[in-house]
């Protein structure tokens, strides 16, 4: 226990990284808990009792995520995580589309499991077209509009960032899409659950979703793909057929179940808890913008997730300031390139410098941190930002 300026405790190591993955919900755990052990049926198994109970529990988690979402639930498709969801929809659909095009629409500040398909692809014949991002974040519409050509099969352009927590505008891009007729996917996972998203407003064909970051489970995900209109896509997975055809393997129940729970909690709360987690947000912000000269908020605030923030702290080393604070779980950029440390692509993609986008730090505020955590955060990054600075000045 550590206390803040007004003597509440609070409770070390904080957890401020909550872009990276976040807590299991425990109402989430509970719903998972007899999954793992009486209930421990293959869902695929149509014979006895066991089967049954696994196979009803996976259809109720398939609505309750179907539902925070405006999907229906046939149209949600199981998978270990988001990084085989963008997968599965972006080669799924340049080999099934290859007779109609080969040209694909993406932007640099997406998320490397997005940006390595496309690349991958482009290796096999395909052309890739790689938007920039304004200096706020946002792709430009009218770039995006002069990108189609009569070989374009799929835009790919993420919901939310998961370094700058900046919200594509995916209404627009969806409508433009369908104008086109060119299919629209959407790695969603970040804005799941955090903001409204719903595939009908913006015309998605495909989206990408993950438990992980919606307090539920690691190693489960889902792809929605678009029944009316129906999507063509070639699975990845071959086998026994399971989820339509499109990937094959035995579900994972109890991580289905946690799943369904947690988007159905995300869902209730989604109003209350988005208020409260911008409020942390903009109070950590004003913090460290009164407390500290030469700080930057890197992306736009109007279209932002609520619980992100990502600033620069110049002349201070990104990855110094996180080795000094000790206490805080917090991160440079993003952990999804498994650990190695160079400037954030999303970052340089808008527009900083080598400096600032390596003085930068993520902070993802989730749903159990508390006001007293951030007023000591602010605290401690403040002193230590202070300090580094001062020494820097000496030598
Ligand atoms: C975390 C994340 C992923 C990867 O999801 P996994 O389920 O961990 O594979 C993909 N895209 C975004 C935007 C993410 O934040």
């Amino acid at each position: 226990m550590s206390s803040n300026g007004n003597n509440a405790p609070v409770k070390l190591p904080i957890y401020l990284d909550n872009h990276a993955t976040t807590p299991l919900d425990p109402l989430v755990l509970e719903a998972m808990l007899p999954f793992l052990r009486d209930k421990f049926g293959n869902a695929a198994s149509n014979s006895h009792s066991f089967g049954w109970a696994a196979a009803a529990a996976v259809e109720m988690a398939r609505r309750q995520i179907a539902t925070a979402i405006g999907a229906s639930a046939q149209e949600i498709v199981f998978t270990s995580g988001a990084t085989e969801s963008d997968n599965l929809a972006i080669k799924g659909v340049a080999e099934a589309c290859s007779d109609k095009g080969n040209h694909i629409i993406t932007a640099v500040s997406e998320h490397k499991a997005v940006l390595d398909s496309c690349k991958r692809l482009e290796k096999s014949g395909c052309l890739v077209t790689w938007l920039p991002v304004k200096s706020d974040g946002l792709i430009d519409l009218d770039q995006l509009k002069t990108a189609f050509t009569d070989r374009t099969i799929l835009v790919s352009i993420m919901a939310a960032n998961n370094e700058t927590g900046v919200l594509q505008p995916i209404e627009e891009i969806g409508r433009l899409c369908r104008e086109r007729g060119v299919l629209f996917h959407s790695d969603a996972v970040q804005a799941l659950g955090k903001v409204p998203l719903d595939v009908t407003r913006a015309s998605l064909d495909l989206a990408s979703l993950t438990a992980h970051k919606l307090y539920g489970p690691k190693g489960c995900g889902a792809l929605y793909v678009s029944q009316s209109p129906s999507v063509r896509l070639v699975p990845m997975i071959d086998g026994g057929g399971h989820e339509n055809g499109l990937r094959s393997g035995t579900l994972n129940v109890p991580g289905i179940v946690g799943f369904g729970k947690a988007c159905e909690i995300a869902q209730n709360e989604m109003p209350e808890e988005s208020c409260r987690l911008a409020g942390l947000r903009n109070r950590l912000r004003d913090r460290l913008l009164a407390g500290l000269d030469h700080v930057v908020v890197n992306g736009c605030m109007e279209h932002r997730l609520p619980g992100n923030l990502n600033m620069s702290f110049l002349q201070v080393e990104g990855e110094t300031l996180l080795t000094g604070l000790n206490d805080v779980a917090l991160s440079s950029g993003s952990a999804c390139s498994s650990g190695k440390t160079h400037a954030s692509h999303v970052l340089k993609a808008l527009g900083l410098s080598d400096e600032a986008a390596g003085s930068a730090i993520r902070f993802g505020i989730g749903r159990f941190n508390t006001e007293a955590e951030i007023d000591y955060v602010a605290g401690r990054v403040i002193e230590l930002v202070k300090n580094l600075r001062e020494v820097s000045a000496l030598s």
